[in-house]
């Protein structure tokens, strides 16, 4: 998954104290006898910002109450991306704000570094930003109140062990950022399916699956306070695998009975469908190696489970896809949207896409570019090829195509998603669909905004319907990202 965002928590806090009183008042009292302030902030994919959730949970059994407030904040804590050199810029450059505050108008706040960059520079990180207290990777957030009093009495404090068996799955996250209607919860932790080019089997580990007991809880929890929908999260949700607890890796290790009643992915999704019929089911993200038919049976099977599937491919050329490292070609690639296609025919599918990998030649690009052709993606996040330190493609291949050419052949990538977004979006004008409101529109404040199942985004006036609502929504126009509509009503899934 490869998305650079900013969140500030603060305002969230104060927000949900308002809007439902019954479920937060437990939390409250928590917060209430707080006295310390935390600001955190996250960067990169979707599993940081809820892993930042875990650690606002973390630190508010541990006095930290939150503030959207640099200038008052105790303790500063940011949840880095290591994913792009950007992305590690752009860390750097918060790091210099911090600095800045912490020199005029805040001496005392801590600053502390989590996350992926975390993981991968471990103490180096130290020295290289003297700002810097406390430096703990996506493994180790539990032994933060440890860390927190070495940093209280005046010492650097690291901890960047990575885990066999640790999925935060006796955490409560706080909802951070949240709109009361939307969740992450996180299914499975690490990688093991090392491509070349990615950093995150080194920054996050081997694959371990969370118990379903706890995924079915906090799914119950959510839809208890009122969420209406809930994407399960992975860097690789696909091979969720729990037959007891462990590593995948070892699954063959496993007795009779623990495979015989091992849950798969396909497994899970059944089980919170059936679970919570009314509630929104996605996930993210995919690997099309590991993507196998009962899921997509499963997704058939039950109206709660989106039908939109983020289905990173990086490029279209299988001599690309081998020196990648992805288990599969451009030719088995294709059947599986065949497969989705012939199942789900309305099946919104996004992309993640690579430009200029390293030996990447103009046929391989256009290889990239006539297999955007056959699947037409609804959208998708594209990027030029960044050598990532410690990853097999630094260490084995040569970063040989010119900037200049990554840069064109990333425009001639984008030029074609946006004619395909746009042709995706003007195939529902004349449509009546069932959208989830989410919020005000950015554009128009008396429009809402939400989204089709196809994860498509509908904007539309407000009339007398709420957050929360699912909306029947007759589309009569759209952009190439976004429809526009007029309410019909209510669906009948609205309770
Ligand atoms: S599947 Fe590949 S790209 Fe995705 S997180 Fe794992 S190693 Fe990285």
């Amino acid at each position: 998954m490869y998305l650079c965002t900013f969140v500030a928590i603060g305002q969230f806090m104060e927000k949900i104290i308002e809007e439902n009183k019954q479920g937060t008042q437990l939390d409250l009292e928590k917060i209430v006898g707080n006295t310390k302030k935390l600001f955190i902030e996250s960067y990169g994919c979707q599993m940081n910002f809820s892993d930042s959730e875990i650690v606002a949970s973390i630190l508010s059994e541990n006095g930290y109450n939150t503030t959207n407030l640099l200038e008052e904040a105790d303790l500063v804590l940011v949840n880095t991306c290591s994913i792009r050199d950007k992305a590690e810029q752009t860390v750097r450059k918060r790091l210099e704000k911090y600095n800045a505050v912490k020199k005029t108008t805040n001496p005392g706040m801590k600053v502390g570094v989590l996350g992926c960059m975390a993981e991968r520079l471990k103490s180096k990180f130290l020295e290289e930003e003297k700002i810097v207290d406390l430096v703990v990777g996506p493994d180790a957030y539990k032994d933060l109140p440890n860390l927190l009093s070495e940093v209280e009495e005046g010492r650097n404090a690291v901890n960047v062990i990575l885990s066999k068996d640790e999925t935060y799955g006796d955490i409560s996250p706080v909802r951070l950022q949240s709109n009361g209607v939307t969740a992450f919860v996180s299914i499975t932790r690490g990688c093991d399916n090392m491509c070349t080019f990615c950093v995150v089997p080194f920054t996050r580990g081997r694959e371990r699956s969370r118990d379903p007991q706890s995924i079915l809880e906090e799914v119950n929890d959510l839809a208890e306070k009122g969420f209406k929908e809930i994407t399960l999260l992975g860097q690789n949700v696909d091979s969720y695998l729990w037959y007891g607890g462990g590593l995948k890796k070892d699954f063959d290790k496993a007795s009779e009975m623990q495979k015989a009643t091992a849950t798969n992915f396909a497994g899970l999704l059944s089980l919170v469908a059936e679970a919570q019929p009314k509630m929104r089911i996605r996930f993210s993200t995919s690997n099309p190696q590991d993507f196998t038919m009962d899921v997509i049976e499963t997704m058939a099977k039950y109206q709660n489970i989106c039908n939109y599937i983020h289905l990173p491919v990086q490029s279209g050329s299988t001599r690309i896809l081998k020196e990648m490292n992805r288990q599969h070609t451009r030719e088995e690639y294709m059947q599986l949207i065949d497969n989705i296609k012939s199942r789900m025919p309305d099946c919104g599918i996004s992309q993640d896409m690579i430009s200029g990998f390293p030996t990447e030649t103009e046929e391989d690009h256009q290889d990239t570019l006539s297999l955007m052709e056959y699947v037409k993606y609804d959208f998708g996040f594209m990027f030029m090829y960044s050598e990532r330190p410690g990853t097999m493609a630094a260490r084995k291949l040569e970063d040989d195509v010119p900037e200049a050419t990554k840069k064109r052949r990333l425009q001639e990538i984008v030029e074609v998603q946006q004619k395909h977004s746009a042709y995706r979006t003007q195939q529902f004008v004349g449509k009546t669909l069932e959208v989830l409101i989410e919020k005000t529109s950015k554009r128009n404040e008396n429009q809402w905004s939400g989204r089709i199942p196809q994860n498509t985004v509908v904007v539309f006036p407000k009339e007398n319907y709420n957050i929360g609502d699912f909306v029947m929504v007759k589309i009569t126009d759209c952009t190439s990202a976004t429809l526009i509509g007029e309410a019909v009503g209510y669906s009948e899934n609205n309770s």
